[in-house]
């Protein structure tokens, strides 16, 4: 059975917005929850939405899913090698479930303690490379926006010597409750508390860092020296740990992942290691073999042409082919010759070629075709003509 199309599942657009998508799972989570909808297949539906919703609501995930149609990461990752860790992304867990259900349903449900440290949220980076650095890797510096840590406060918010102190509008729990009639009885829903938003905390205005407002971070444009290593390919991508924006409550950064956009190559075809390159040979070579020189990525090479080699035979040229990304070795390389049958032939090649017909023992007689000697049909034409 074909999966079901993420956005169609929360009935958003491709392009919908966050909050788009947060309202339309809002809705539809509250619709098919289990302890409200008891009609069959509502909980099949709800786990439905949960997962759609997780997948979309998560940037990265996102851009996978729109990317590859799919939130495995098998598109990505590769062994971890000189620092970088699998391109992988992680599978299940409701990740921000719990926080948004328990704005809809109220208690029962773990909340998470305002105050703890948050790791920041990942950031995705789209490199293009050339087809040779993708294969040799390179050194490159990369500029993009990011939220970091206040050099002021140190991500405290206040300005040195002051600090924050509990909200005194939900006492440091970071939201506050309501009681509403609904037509299924009192229901209790949990709301962001307005007076901290959600932090637990506030720092008097007085008191608050003059660098970032009270905030803790500040938007900075980031500079980072990037080792793009060997034998990376189209759509694979790294993940920089710690390269992402800055947590909140002392919680660490999150990553950054770099996908990798190829472009491809005039001379060379490449498909995960292995290197295809095209090579035309005369019929001379092909008939009595020769040594021509075959392009790779590696620089030419010498491929002997064995004597009565056929067109569209491939040759091996082990090793030469992309190098593998852990360091293990070199794909190959396949030449493939095309026998190129000459178009127009001079009067001594064309002597030549009947000789070697006769000496076949073929009767061949030939057809005239090439320019000159279409030239020379008019004029003998016209010479019949004038008889
Ligand atoms: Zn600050």
């Amino acid at each position: 059975m074909a999966e079901e199309d993420l956005y169609d599942v929360l009935g958003v657009k491709k392009d919908a917005s966050e909050a788009e998508i947060k309202r339309a799972y809002r809705k539809l989570a509250a619709k098919y929850h289990p302890d409200v909808n008891h009609e069959p297949g509502a909980e099949k539906k709800f786990k439905k939405i949960n997962e759609a919703y997780e997948t979309l609501s998560d940037d990265q995930k996102r851009a996978q899913y729109d990317q590859f149609g799919t939130t495995g990461s098998q598109a990505g990752g590769f062994g971890g090698q000189g620092g970088f860790g699998q391109g992988g992304f992680s599978q299940g867990g409701f990740g921000d479930f719990s926080d948004i259900f328990g704005d809809i349903f109220g208690g029962g449900r773990a909340r998470r303690d305002p105050s703890a440290p948050q790791q920041g949220r990942d950031l995705q980076y789209t490199m293009t490379l050339d087809f040779m650095d993708a294969i040799f890797g390179k050194e490159t510096t990369i500029k993009y926006n990011r939220s970091a840590e206040c050099h002021t406060c140190h991500g405290t918010g206040a300005k040195p010597g002051k600090s924050a102190h509990t909200c005194g509008t939900c006492h440091g729990q970071g939201y506050v409750l309501h009681q509403r009639q609904t037509m299924m009885g009192m229901m209790q829903s949990q709301e962001v508390c307005p007076t901290c938003g959600g932090k637990g905390q506030v720092i008097d205005p007085a008191d608050q860092c003059d660098t970032c407002h009270g905030a803790g971070v500040t938007e900075e444009r980031h500079e980072l020296k990037v080792k793009v290593p060997q034998g990376i390919d189209d759509g694979q991508q790294m993940r920089l740990q710690g390269q992402g924006e800055a947590g909140k409550n002392g919680g660490p950064y999150g990553d950054l992942y770099i996908v990798f956009r190829v472009t491809p190559s005039r001379d060379f075809k490449r498909d995960g290691n292995t290197i295809y390159v095209d090579q035309d040979i005369s019929i001379s070579q092909a008939t009595l073999g020769d040594h021509v020189q075959a392009k790779t990525v590696h620089g030419d090479v010498d491929l002997k042409i064995p004597a009565g080699t056929q067109s569209e035979t491939k040759f091996r040229l082990r090793g030469k082919g992309v190098p593998r990304v852990n360091g293990n070795g070199n794909g190959d390389e396949y030449v493939t010759v095309h026998v190129k049958t000459p178009k127009t032939l001079n009067k001594r090649q064309r002597e030549a070629m009947l000789a070697f017909a006769a000496a076949s023992g073929e009767d061949v007689k030939g057809v005239k075709a090439g320019f000159f000697d279409k030239l020379k049909d008019a004029f003998e034409d016209n010479k019949e003509d004038n008889k």
